[in-house]
């Protein structure tokens, strides 16, 4: 049967490699390259510039992770802000929880759209009357809007194209001035094996910024080194201590011991004083 490759490089020399039955999207938008192929061993994976942002199989350990200790930490989330997430698996996760409402704001429609098409286990949230789709970049929509949200969620794509402004200390200054007292922002940080000197400068800008910048970890097997890095940002939650009991039901990997497991740090990540 006639296959097609991909590989994605983690480093020069190291990386991905799937065998795909076909290459059943791709495209050009406005704002990257966006393709879909169908895999025996993943289903369907989403590339964006030649970077694996999701696939079928293994989506529920990163969008549960980015979501889940945040939702589970607030004492009682209501209203939450997703930049990012174009694929609409965080926003199915956040909609798991008894919230009035989540706005996603993608910067590019096609991914919505293609998404929509391609990944209905991930985008069918798009339908939910509690979501509210905005395309735009999320670092304008922050700037211009006045509402404010009990959690933040950042779900973008690695620090590269429109996604470069989502990792800056600038960035996060103003999503701060968008929660609510109280609030929590969470966000992917990055892979730890082959980024750690990036995510030790985030972290430093994050410390100064909130109360508790805490990184926490997950695994995501078609990410770089297949562990992956989140930030945990409140003034006032500290997510070692505020959890609440009931997790949503039907979820494949997040629960109140992973949660608690997830934040404690390996020797080569944790938080080295200042030299
Ligand atoms: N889970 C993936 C990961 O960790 O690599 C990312 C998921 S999602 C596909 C990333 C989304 O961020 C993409 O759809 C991309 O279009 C969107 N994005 C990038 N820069 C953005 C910006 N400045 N504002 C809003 N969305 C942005």
């Amino acid at each position: 049967m006639k296959t097609t490759e991909f590989r994605e490089f983690h480093t020069p020399t190291s990386g991905i490699f799937f065998r795909a039955k076909r290459r059943v999207f791709s495209e050009k938008t406005p704002f990257q390259k966006m393709e879909v192929y169908e895999t025996a061993s993943h289903g369907r994976v989403l590339l964006l510039d030649g970077l694996v942002q999701t696939t079928e199989k293994d989506e529920f350990f990163y969008h549960e992770m980015l979501v889940h200790p945040a939702m589970m930490s607030h004492p009682r989330p209501r209203d939450v802000l997703i930049i990012g997430g174009g694929d609409g698996g965080a926003l199915r996760e956040v909609l798991r929880h008894l919230i009035r409402g989540a706005v996603l704001v993608e910067i590019d429609a096609r991914v919505i759209e293609v998404c929509w098409k391609y990944f209905p286990g991930l985008a069918a949230s798009f339908g939910d009357k509690r979501a509210e789709i905005v395309v735009d970049d999320g670092n304008r929509f922050i700037r211009e809007t006045d509402r404010r949200f009990d959690i933040i969620l950042v779900d973008s794509s690695d620090p590269v194209g429109p996604s470069a402004v989502l990792h800056q200390q600038a960035f996060y200054a103003a999503l701060k001035r968008r929660l609510r007292p109280g609030g929590v922002i969470a966000a992917q940080a990055g892979a730890p094996l082959f980024h750690l000197e990036h995510l030790r400068k985030k972290r430093l800008f994050l410390q100064r910024l909130f109360s508790f910048a805490l990184y926490y970890l997950g695994p995501v097997p078609t990410y770089p080194g297949g562990l992956w890095c989140y930030a945990f940002l409140s003034d006032r939650v500290d997510p070692r201590k505020s959890l609440r009991k009931k997790a949503p039901k039907k979820l494949k990997y997040y629960n109140s011991d992973v949660h608690r497991s997830a934040f404690a740090l390996p020797e080569f990540l944790k938080d080295r004083p200042l030299r």
